[in-house]
Formats: C-alpha cells, sequence, structure tokens
C-alpha cells in the first residue's frame, strides 16, 4: 500500500535533504509538489490543501537546531501532520465488545469484502481477546453469501447462526440476538446485504436491522482502492446508519492509498483496520504512526529529529535550572516557563505539578489567568531587547510604554508582569538557598 503516494514523496525529500539551507522559497517548491503527490494518490482536495497549509505554517514558525539539517525537519513536521490526518480517538483498533452479548453491525456495498472481513474479525476477537462469536449472514438475496460465511466460519472455528429459508433480515437478526444471549455468546456480528451501489432499499433494511439490536460498533467495510469513492460511500452510511468506524480492505493492492488519508478528515470517522489480502489473517489494526512511517520511508529521519529535539529541551531545562538554583531568574527564563507552561496544560496544572506552588496556583487562578494570558505574556516579553530580557529593572517608563504597544497590551499589563516576574524571582532565591536547587530540580521532574 501507498508505494506510489511514498515514492513520490521520498524523491522531495531526498532533494529537501539533502541541501544544506533551505529558503522559505525551497520549502514552498517541496510542499507543491507534497500537494500534488497527495491528489495523484486520490486525496480529497481540501484535505490535501489543508494538509499543506498546516506543515507550511509550522515550517515557518519552527526554530531550527543545530543538529538537523532544515530539511530534516521539515520530514519530520510532514510526518507529523500525517499522523495528525490519519489519526482518531481512543485506542487504534480497539472493538467496544464489553457487555455481552456485544453486537456488531457489518455495513457496506456489495464486494467490498464485507463477508471476508466479518470472518476475518471474529477470528481476531476470538483469539486476540478470547471471545466467543456468532456470526449471521443476512443477505437473503444472495444464499452463496450465506454459505460463504457459513464456510468461512467452519474455517476458523467461529460458529454461525444456522440458515433458514425464507426469513427476512429482521427475523433473522432477531434471532441471532437470542441466540447469542442464550448460547452464551460474548459477542455477535450481522453481516447485512451488500448492493451495487446505495439505494434506498438497502438503507431501509440496514436500518431495520440497526434498530433491532443497537449495534455497538457499526462498521462501513470498503474497498481501499476506490479511493475517494470509498468516502463518499462512508459520508453516505454515516448519514443514514451512523457508523462508527471504517475498514479499507484491498490496500494490499497497488491502489493509491488517497481514501486512507481523506476518510478521518471528511468523514470524522476513524479507520479501524484494513485489509491486506484474501486469508483470514490478513487484517490489520490501522495504526496511525505506523501507517505514516510507511508513507513517509523516512523513519530515521524523524527518529533523530526527535532525538534532537528532545535533547535541546533538556539541555535548556538544565540551564535554566542551574541559574535559578543560583536565583538568577530572567525575564528569558520566565518566557521558557511560560511556554512550558502552555505545553503542559496552562498555568494552574503546572503550578499544581509543583510541590509548594500550590498557594501561587491559586493566585493564578484569582488573577483570572488562563492560557490566552500566557500568550500575552509571552508577546510582552517578545517585545524586550535582549538586555531588557537578562535586567528587566532597566525598563524605563518611555520603554515600557512601547514594549506594551508593541505587543498590543496596557502598561499595566506589563507592570503585572514584571510584578510576577519579581515574585517569581523571589521565590526561587528563597528555594536557591533552601536546597541549592534539590527542591526545584524535583519540581521540574
Ligand atoms: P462482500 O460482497 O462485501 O461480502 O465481499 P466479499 O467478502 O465476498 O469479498 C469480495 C472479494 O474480495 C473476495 O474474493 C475476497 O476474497 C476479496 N477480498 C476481501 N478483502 C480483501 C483484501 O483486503 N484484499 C484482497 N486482495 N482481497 C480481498
Amino acid at each position: 500500500m501507498f508505494e506510489n503516494l511514498s515514492e513520490r514523496l521520498s524523491g522531495v525529500f531526498d532533494r529537501l535533504t539533502k541541501q544544506g539551507a533551505l529558503s522559505e522559497e525551497d520549502v514552498k517548491t517541496a510542499l507543491r509538489e507534497v500537494r500534488v503527490a497527495l491528489l495523484e494518490a486520490d486525496v480529497s482536495l481540501p484535505v490535501a490543501r489543508d494538509f499543506v497549509k498546516a506543515v507550511q505554517e509550522k515550517a515557518t514558525g519552527q526554530a531550527v537546531t543545530k543538529s538537523i539539517t532544515p530539511g530534516q525537519q521539515v520530514v519530520k513536521i510532514v510526518h507529523d501532520a500525517l499522523i495528525d490526518v490519519l489519526s482518531g480517538e481512543g485506542e487504534p483498533g480497539a472493538l467496544k465488545v464489553d457487555n455481552p452479548p456485544a453486537p456488531i453491525l457489518m455495513v457496506g456495498l456489495q464486494g467490498g469484502g464485507k463477508t471476508t472481513t466479518t470472518a476475518k474479525l471474529a477470528k481476531r476477537l476470538k483469539e486476540r481477546d478470547g471471545k466467543r462469536v456468532l456470526m449471521a449472514s443476512l443477505d437473503v438475496n444472495r444464499p452463496a453469501a450465506m454459505e460463504q460465511l457459513a464456510i468461512l466460519g467452519v474455517q476458523i472455528g467461529v460458529d454461525t447462526l444456522p440458515i433458514i429459508k425464507g426469513e427476512d433480515p429482521v427475523a433473522i437478526t432477531k434471532r441471532a440476538k437470542t441466540q447469542a444471549g442464550l448460547g452464551g455468546y460474548d459477542v455477535y456480528m450481522l453481516d447485512t446485504a451488500g448492493r451495487l451501489s446505495i439505494d434506498e432499499e438497502l438503507m431501509q433494511q440496514v436500518e431495520a436491522v440497526r434498530d433491532v439490536v443497537t449495534p455497538r460498533e457499526t462498521l462501513l467495510v470498503v474497498d481501499g482502492l476506490t479511493g475517494q469513492d470509498a468516502v463518499h460511500t462512508a459520508e453516505n452510511f454515516d448519514e443514514r446508519i451512523g457508523i462508527s468506524g471504517v475498514v479499507l480492505t484491498r490496500m494490499d493492492g497497488d491502489g493509491r492509498g488517497g481514501a486512507a488519508l481523506s476518510m478521518r478528515a471528511v468523514t470524522g470517522k476513524p479507520i479501524k483496520f484494513v485489509g491486506l489480502g484474501e486469508k483470514m489473517d490478513a487484517l490489520e489494526t490501522f495504526e496511525p504512526e505506523r501507517i505514516a512511517g510507511r508513507i513517509l520511508g523516512m523513519g530515521d529521519i524523524v527518529a533523530l529529529v526527535e532525538k534532537a529535539q528532545e535533547t535541546i529541551e533538556a539541555e535548556q531545562a538544565e540551564k535554566m535550572m542551574k541559574r535559578m538554583a543560583k536565583g538568577q531568574f530572567n525575564m528569558n527564563d520566565l518566557k521558557m516557563q511560560l511556554e512550558q507552561m502552555m505545553k503542559m496544560g496552562g498555568m494552574q496544572g503546572m503550578m499544581g505539578m509543583m510541590p509548594g506552588m500550590g498557594k501561587m496556583a491559586k493566585q493564578v487562578e484569582d488573577a483570572g489567568l488562563d492560557d490566552k494570558v500566557l500568550l500575552r505574556q509571552i508577546a510582552l516579553i517578545q517585545s524586550m531587547t535582549k538586555k531588557e530580557r537578562a535586567n528587566p529593572a532597566l525598563l524605563q517608563a518611555s520603554r515600557k510604554k512601547r514594549i506594551a504597544k508593541g505587543a498590543g497590551m496596557e502598561v499595566s499589563d506589563l507592570n503585572k508582569l514584571m510584578k510576577m516576574h519579581r515574585q517569581m524571582s523571589d521565590m526561587m532565591k528563597k528555594m536557591g538557598k533552601m536546597g541549592k536547587g534539590g527542591m526545584l530540580k524535583q519540581a521540574m521532574k
């Protein structure tokens, strides 16, 4: 899967990572190529556009670190953006199958791989999760389909509901429900009938079945080779039936992979599994990180950049701690603290975590400080000169006015910030004396 897209992207990034310095124009050109590659892979236009925009924004905002090239950094940003576009909430591949017997409704068009996937999933539930599974085919129009499921059931050692000729889908569903309860099954899977295209009768039938059981999961099975059609099918089914996730089949083929990339962004529904062949084992959990890795094929660069970023953060934190232990705490340190706080769930979250800072957390709350305030404070510090940041006591009234104006705020806001800095600085000095940084070190862990 994704071979073509992967090849295209690695061409773009090979060129980029070989260059030492990058101009904004280089990045733009590369991203234009990324966009074309995505569109050729049948990713929907708005998704491709948003993707490139997100990467562009991050790439311009990011400070370049010493040990990696800008090209490598762009690769990492693209990698993270891929994960973003592929990710849904929750554990990949997790199914709600508690409260036995849990009904799973399998829906989709004919030929998409619904019956095969039903059996693959049943096998997985049985073998991985130790569940007792019952499968039932509701495809009354195609006796061959019912038999196909029964045969697969025997093959994987999973029970199927006995076929009774002439029964309608709702009656079969009711029987399956009763049988699942009486037989002590954990899960029962309903393989609904498919059609060649979406039609009213099909939808009504699936709705009727859905209303009998209230499924814990409603999984749409679609052929991944059909690209954007697969995404439209998902939109349609979701609107009518409400789906909880998608299984993309035939991802073993040389499809362009666009469905995988557009699905989540367009439908809001996660891809839970991918089908990778006709065999009963050919089903994989859809893991965004691994898929992103496969698409990009640049795992070593991603790992390198991650390592470099970690090292830099650790070095910065260490430096700051040393300075703080000595009672030195300037505006740069405060800025770093504020940025760290943003990362760690805002000011209260962070203060709450630091021993001895509970009281300050309360003050912060009383002062009505939230993340927006953090951003504004960072902006104020950014408006100061290097010298002023190192020694805020230097600030004269005229400079204060200019700084406040530069950050779009009032002098009183700046005064508040300076007061906070003084208080924190005093506290750092005290803490430094108390434990020679020991307490702070602990707090920073
Ligand atoms: P249904 O009509 O939706 O129930 O589709 P089936 O389950 O009968 O599948 C139709 C065909 O697609 C069968 O020949 C399957 O073996 C095949 N198939 C299903 N899933 C996959 C897959 O992930 N990869 C490949 N290569 N073939 C698949």
